[in-house]
């Protein structure tokens, strides 16, 4: 007998058997069904039919439903009831079919809710949770179109906007004053103990408390600094806090600590979180906190975690999941033709701090160069490496765009940045001067666009020194004139909390520089609640700060803690995002932020005003799937006895891929976490769950359209077709 039949003749608990007749007493026509069926195949028939006959008239739904492609046109034509008439059509299209479930460690997951409604009735068995009836019931509810979709108003979600304060408010600024003050005499305390000896950060002898803390702070402007105090371990993490953290995280931060997840968090990260939590601020520092203190299940799943990025496995000289060969197996990761992204052999490889849900806990399983500082500085064979790497990117012919990333690209020392920098200029001009000899139509794309990767605005903005920006800048001014006209720092940004006077000057160095910023936020299930990632874009617009894209958590059960379902993403786009909509006829000013980034926080502003929105919208909601890229076109298809959803995704079809995505067909994704078990964490977490009505009724999504930011530029010319360095 299979797990799944053994499953099959599992009782029903007597909440799910309460849950099952609500279901069925809302429901009349599907419980004669149910009792009338003699198998799961005559229910699920029955179903079908009542559902074609009373919906007769939806031909809108029923189009889009058997649809190969779909189209964003189409799905707008929808109505809420229509996403309830497809789901259902859906299910039982798919019903049945087994997949292997990441989340269980491979086990194998079924979806059969029809099945399992009239197993449930016929034999009080089937093993479905009440997860799974709660999802039934709402989506009967949306069926017969007793649940709406309510889209709340500007008013509301700028009230709800205004539950989170920002890091440049002045009592928040005051609070952090008073973090940095305890963090600094403790490290005192500690030099003068012994506890922590360095030659470099000594106090000279008889020194008074006074001019000890004058130096404390001199070094706390200074970025290496907080890479030399990083905290590495439970104990020290909550000495920090004031012992403020409870037994039951220390339980966890323990094992974790055995179970070999590094610990990396610096003294001027730490300093955000609260100690003593303001009534004004309650819940604020979450989405911060939630990054540092790990959960349980990312403990129990550390060295059983799978790799979700299948292109980044890379063997040379054999095509990776995208069908892209690349020269070395560490350092260039690829997936659509005009952009790769090159991971230096330096400093660069570490980052600032280590983010809870990062996708690189992965690799941090083998133990390897685990935030080692010192074993990560160049060797001497990198420049030599390093000119192989950036040969790759001058004989393609379709790049046009390096992403500079890590770990994080501004982790690397100014002399190892610079010396990349002018490496990447080399092989841009010989790229240029190369293509003159090629005819129209034969010539190879150029570089257009110079990304950095880096998160250090928010972990240390102390790195953005004003010898940094001049590299910066003097890099700009040459690659401009040979025909580079994008140059980006990409950031990551997950809290408004994380504004703060020291990065909001980080980015006036930046975006002084020439350079325009654009952040990623990871939308964890703190960052969901409403009106956080709206104000966050209120936020860095304020520090000139773009919003480029909205990421629903990757990974599985390890990030089942951080990870909101794709529902909510969604909801989010439609009901929160939608007051920053930028409409078309704006789209021209929204062209020329790069030509301009000097000014990028008048532009912002005067956009702003003139259209008046709270914040620009310019952030596309997507996951970033495993092979197939970001998109956000998907469809529930399943649902397990748990209540997790099964979701269907489609590429992005709006940009350009590497042909191996017509060979690949659609990618099934299984949630980690039921919609009902993320509400009830958002309760946990404080909220008001009646403000995320209609949250079940989102099981569908299509990709937004790129605001034109983000567009490449046209060339004067004509590019060959041919693809390069591919092997479909
Ligand atoms: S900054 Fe990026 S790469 Fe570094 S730990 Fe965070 S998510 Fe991972």
């Amino acid at each position: 007998m299979t797990e799944n039949e053994k499953l099959d003749r599992i009782a029903i608990s007597v909440r799910s058997h309460r849950l099952l007749r609500v279901l069925l007493r809302e429901n009349p026509m599907l419980e004669t069904i149910m009792r009338e069926s003699k198998n799961e195949i005559e229910a699920q028939i029955g179903v079908r039919n009542w559902i074609h006959s009373e919906y007769s008239s939806r031909k809108d739904a029923f189009r889009f439903q058997t649809d190969k492609v779909t189209r964003r046109k189409n799905f707008e034509k929808l109505t809420w009831n229509d996403y309830a008439i497809i789901r259902i059509l859906d299910y039982i299209d798919h019903a049945g079919i087994e997949y292997p479930d990441p989340n269980l460690r491979g086990e194998i997951a079924v979806s059969n809710p029809i099945r399992f409604i009239w197993l449930a009735v016929i034999k009080g068995t089937g093993g479905a949770k009440p997860e799974f009836f709660i999802d039934m019931i709402q989506l009967f509810r949306q069926l017969r179109g007793e649940s709406r979709q309510i889209i709340p108003d500007r008013d509301t979600v700028e009230r709800w906007m205004e539950m989170y304060p920002s890091g440049v408010d002045p009592r928040i600024v005051e609070l952090r004053r008073e973090n940095r003050e305890r963090i600094i005499n403790l490290l005192i305390a500690k030099i003068d103990s012994g506890e922590i000896r360095d030659a470099r950060y000594t106090f000279p002898e008889g020194i008074s408390h006074g001019e000890k803390l004058k130096m404390m702070n001199e070094w706390w402007d200074n970025y290496r600094f907080h890479l030399h105090f990083a905290i590495r371990s439970p104990d020290l993490l909550n000495e920090m806090l004031g012992h403020s953290l409870d037994p039951d995280t220390m339980k966890i931060l323990y094992d974790a600590e055995k179970a070999g997840i590094p610990f990396f968090v610096n003294p001027y990260y730490l300093s955000l979180l609260h100690v003593r939590v303001p009534y004004f601020a309650i819940g604020a520092d979450l989405a911060i906190r939630h990054y540092i203190v790990y959960s349980r299940q990312l403990v129990d799943e550390f060295g059983h975690i799978v790799a979700w990025e299948k292109e980044d496995k890379v063997v040379p000289g054999e095509p990776n999941a995208a069908g892209w060969l690349l020269p070395s197996h560490n350092n260039i990761h690829r997936r659509y033709p005009e952009v790769a992204i090159l991971i230096p052999d330096t400093m660069g490889r570490a980052c600032g701090g280590l983010c809870s849900p990062c996708q690189r806990m992965y690799d941090f399983q083998s133990g390897h160069l685990n935030f080692d500082l010192d074993r990560l500085k160049p060797s001497e064979s990198w420049p030599e490496k390093q000119r192989k790497l950036l040969k790759y990117f001058e004989d393609d012919t379709q790049l046009r765009d390096i992403l500079i990333t890590g770990g994080d690209a501004l982790m690397s020392s100014d002399r190892s940045l610079k010396e990349l920098l002018d490496a990447v200029y080399e092989m841009a001009r010989n790229k240029r001067e190369k293509n003159r000899q090629r005819p129209d139509g034969e010539k190879h794309a150029e570089i257009q666009r110079v990304r950095l990767g880096t998160r250090m605005l928010t972990y240390l903005p102390q790195r953005i020194t004003p010898e940094l920006t001049e590299i910066l800048g003097d890099f700009k001014k040459k690659a401009s004139e040979i025909g580079i006209s994008q140059f980006l720092i990409q950031t990551h940004v997950e809290s408004p909390m994380e504004v703060t006077p020291e990065s909001s000057q980080a980015a006036r160095r930046l975006t002084g520089a020439g350079w325009l910023i654009t952040n990623q936020l990871v939308f964890t299930t703190a960052a969901s609640r409403r009106g956080h990632t709206a104000k966050l874009r209120k936020v860095m617009n304020d520090a000139g700060i773009l919003p480029y894209y909205t990421f629903t958590v990757k990974g599985y059960m390890e990030n089942n803690f951080n990870f909101a379902p794709n529902a909510r993403v969604v909801q989010e786009q439609l009901e929160e995002k939608i007051i920053g909509k930028i409409e078309k006829e704006h789209y021209e000013t929204v062209k020329q932020f790069s030509d301009n980034a000097e000014n990028i926080v008048e532009s912002i502003d005067a956009l702003r005003r003139s259209a008046d929105l709270p914040f620009l919208g310019t952030d596309r909601n997507v996951l970033n799937l495993p092979g197939v890229g970001k998109s956000l076109t998907f469809r529930v298809v399943g649902i397990t006895r748990y209540g997790r959803r099964i979701l269907e995704f489609d590429h992005d079809i709006t940009r350009t891929h590497s042909p191996i995505i017509n060979k690949m067909g659609k990618m099934i994704i299984i949630e980690s976490k039921s919609i009902h078990e993320y509400l009830r964490q958002l309760e946990e977490l404080g909220e008001d769950i009646s403000q995320y009505e209609g949250l079940f009724g989102y099981s569908m999504g299509q990709t937004e359209p790129r605001v034109p930011i983000y567009e490449y530029p046209e060339y004067s010319f004509n590019i060959t077709k041919e693809m390069s360095n591919l092997e479909v």
